[in-house]
């Protein structure tokens, strides 16, 4: 496997916020890390896998203290989130990150029970090493494990992340995982939905997955006034995509 010239890839969306991401991830695996400019501080909605620093590959975007938020606790997402100083996360998934997954996460054959099939049920091909290049020469995908940390601060529904110009209100969207969260800026209409919702196959059937919580949350999100979702994956989309998405998961589901 070749060695990667750079880890991550980043695209500015505007409005002074940043997508980074992990190209040589698997897609089902490359989660959107976004970096949300402020006055005081920047926010940092999820982390990555943690195979390569983030830390260092935004540092020219940082210049301000930045508040790390996992959106939930899937290998994903919090991987490079002990890399900050200030890291959040929902009270219900705080274990989770300090004991994260102890098996071989970017080698799916050494994944426990029936994990690699229920997300290839859910239509993801899923292949035997979840990267296509490494990140530095001998790195060793068989040794990687998700780095543990410790939450600096827990955030429940209706806490708000002020940013000095911007604020972001932590809205609780179980269902894809109990503690997953979205933050939603009311002026802009701007929601951060991490796994809640995004434009590609829910997975709802994992280990802790709620499908009951599932619908409860689309049914919130259906009454959500946004103008643009930033997900957890894929591309973004607006409100009328947002409700298809919505409609689809309800019509399936419930
Ligand atoms: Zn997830
Ligand atoms: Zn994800």
């Amino acid at each position: 496997m070749k060695v990667a010239d750079r880890w991550f890839a980043s695209e500015s969306v505007g409005d002074g916020i940043t997508r980074i991401w992990e190209p040589h991830v698997a897609r089902l695996f490359q989660c959107n890390i976004w970096h949300v400019r402020g006055r005081d501080s920047d926010l940092l909605v999820d982390a990555g896998m943690g195979i390569s620093s983030l830390h260092e590959a935004i540092a020219e975007l940082v210049d301000k203290p930045v508040i790390a938020i996992a959106t939930h606790t899937h290998m994903d997402h919090a991987g490079s989130l002990h890399e900050f100083p200030q890291r959040l996360v929902h009270p219900i998934e705080a274990s989770q990150l300090q004991h994260p997954d102890e098996f071989p996460v970017l080698c799916s054959n050494h994944w426990p029970g029936n994990m690699r099939a229920l997300i290839e049920e859910q239509g993801y091909d899923v292949p035997d090493v979840l990267i296509d290049a490494y990140p530095y020469e001998g790195f060793d995908p068989e040794a990687f494990r998700t780095p543990a940390c410790t939450a600096t601060q827990v955030v429940v529904e209706g806490q708000m992340i002020d940013l000095g110009d911007r604020v972001f209100e932590v809205l609780h969207l179980p269902g894809h995982s109990p503690g997953s969260i979205g933050l939603w800026e009311k002026d802009s209409g701007t929601l951060f939905s991490g796994d809640a919702v995004y434009d590609g196959p829910l997975l709802d059937t994992l280990p802790d997955a709620d499908i009951t919580a599932y619908i409860r949350t689309m049914q919130r999100l259906q009454s959500l006034p946004v103008n643009v979702v930033h997900a957890g994956h894929d591309p973004s989309f607006g409100r009328q995509r947002l409700l298809e998405l919505v409609r689809a998961y309800l019509a399936y589901r419930s």
